[in-house]
């Protein structure tokens, strides 16, 4: 059998400007990894019936070194605001479009290599990436998926049997991502900072149709990209997630996480935490991601005024917009925490009872997945160090519950048992670098179904002193 992807290509057929037509590098010797059948289903994928053959032929094609049939491998230019500056000419410097496709729900999905090589954006980068933030991005990105989390997904991960220089040197992987487009805010930025309207407008046009056919006009696009990126980041709060790198460039226009670099969850729960290394100032620790989203909206809304007939006339409106971010975003992060204390249709006391066992949790520095998963069974307090405050906190908690009856199944489905701790993040890493696949396909074993009590306990519990991970780098 062959592979099919069944290609339908529309960003290739865009103005000349937005991107660069741009093939794979092909690597030394392409070795899967990992390979996300159900997924490949999904997108319509067909021929994969796993003999040798066509295993062979699926290393080849998600390395880069074979180009499948109807695809047409691009670059795209994008800028970025990051840490704040404003980068004019970012781009896919180490990533490449192979295509599209329709995939079986009618849903236009696009597929991309990461680490393909050098593109005429790589500037002085390699084009490559290695085999852990590959992996990373394969194991988090999918947890997310099975969490409910808008996010890329990963569809393959390729070793290539070359070694990549970094600090020190490293073996080479290519991770195959799908999203339901890879526009971000940047892209924008690019074509408004060079005065190119023309181009702008196409982009705004491929944008509308994918993400937000129902917009009338710019404003009413921004307002949609507000609402699905609000929604994203009070569930990456819920979570105990940290992006990481939530700059311009790395926000995208369908509200999906995406591009995971030096992201984490976090074990004890601190607002102010911060893993990335390159975060030193804490730009985006946790809690000031629902400050920095605003800020990069604005950055989407002065990008689109270009594309409204009088621009100026325009500031306001798209300054309100922004403006009601804050609200919105506080009611999002309301109902999802209200959820994971049982509370189905929060009311506005309800925040200060969030809020007080918050302080508890930080107090402690409670590990914050296991306390409110252990909530319902009253084993948090365990996780609790000052165990007489979580004790009045219970009495006023389950006073309030009363009048909730589904609370047991409500955080049942949003308290997960298992996320993609950190330590085990490295662990599985150092052992995939060792040729060992099993931690990998363990940890995925487990996240596929995070709200279950996995079969492997040890998944569950926050890192030992010694396996403390305390910062996290670039996936560069
Ligand atoms: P990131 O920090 O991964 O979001 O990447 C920021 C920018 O740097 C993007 O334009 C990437 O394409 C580019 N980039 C990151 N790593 C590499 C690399 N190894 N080679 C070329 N470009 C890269
Ligand atoms: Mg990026």
């Amino acid at each position: 059998m062959t592979l099919h992807i069944p290609f339908d290509n529309s960003y290739a057929r865009l103005p000349a400007a937005l991107f660069t037509r741009h093939d794979p590098t092909p690597v030394a010797a392409p070795e899967m990894l990992a390979w996300n059948a159900p997924l490949a289903r999904e997108l319509g994928i067909t021929g994969d019936d796993a003999t040798a053959p066509t295993a062979t032929e699926r290393a080849a094609i998600f390395a880069g070194n074979r180009l499948p049939d109807g695809a047409l491998p691009l670059a795209q230019a994008y800028a970025g605001h990051q840490f704040g500056g404003f980068s004019p000419s970012l781009g896919d410097g180490r990533a490449i479009l192979l295509g599209e496709v329709i995939d079986t729900k009618g849903q236009r999905r696009d597929i991309q290599l990461k680490g393909a090589g050098r593109t005429p954006y790589s500037r002085a980068g390699d084009g490559r990436a290695w085999l852990g933030p590959v992996l990373r991005e394969y194991v988090v990105s999918e947890a997310m998926h099975a969490l409910g989390v808008p996010t890329t997904r990963a569809l393959a991960a390729v070793a290539s049997g070359e070694s990549v220089q970094r600090e020190t040197t490293l073996p080479g992987a290519i991770l195959t991502r799908v999203a339901s487009s890879h526009l971000r805010v940047g892209h924008f930025e690019y074509f408004a900072a060079r005065g190119d309207t023309a181009s702008l407008s196409a982009l705004y046009d491929h944008a509308v149709e994918r993400h937000h056919p129902d917009a009338r006009d710019p404003l009413d696009f921004l307002k949609g990209v507000i609402e699905r990126q609000s929604d994203l980041v009070a569930k990456w709060l819920g979570f105990g997630f940290i992006h990481g790198v939530m700059n311009t460039d790395n926000t995208s226009i369908s509200g999906e996480t995406i591009d995971y670099g030096p992201c984490a969850f976090m074990d004890g729960y601190h607002p102010q935490t911060v893993y990335s290394s390159i975060d030193r100032q804490g730009r985006y620790a946790y809690d000031n991601q629902a400050r920095i989203l605003p800020w990069n909206m604005a950055k989407l809304g002065s990008a689109l005024l270009a594309l409204m007939p009088d621009p100026d006339a325009a500031i306001d409106p798209f300054t309100q917009a922004v403006h009601a971010m804050p609200e919105m975003i506080e009611a999002r992060w309301l109902k999802t925490f209200a959820a994971k204390i049982g509370i189905a249709e929060p009311r506005a006391e309800d925040r200060a009872l969030i809020e007080d066992l918050l302080t508890l949790m930080q107090a402690g520095s409670s590990d914050f997945t296991n306390t409110f998963r252990a909530l319902p069974g009253n084993e948090a307090q365990d996780q609790i160090a000052d165990r007489g405050g979580f004790l009045d906190w219970v009495g006023r908690w389950h006073a309030r519950l009363e009048s909730e009856p589904e609370a047991p199944v409500l955080m049942a489905r949003s308290n997960p048992a298992v996320i993609p701790r950190n330590h085990r993040i490295e662990q599985m890493i150092a052992a995939a670098v060792d040729g060992d696949m099993a931690p990998f396909r363990n940890l995925m074993a487990a996240l596929a179904t995070p709200y279950a009590r996995p079969d492997d306990p040890g998944l569950t519990k926050p890192p030992a002193e010694h396996e403390v991970v305390t910062a996290t780098f670039c996936g560069t």
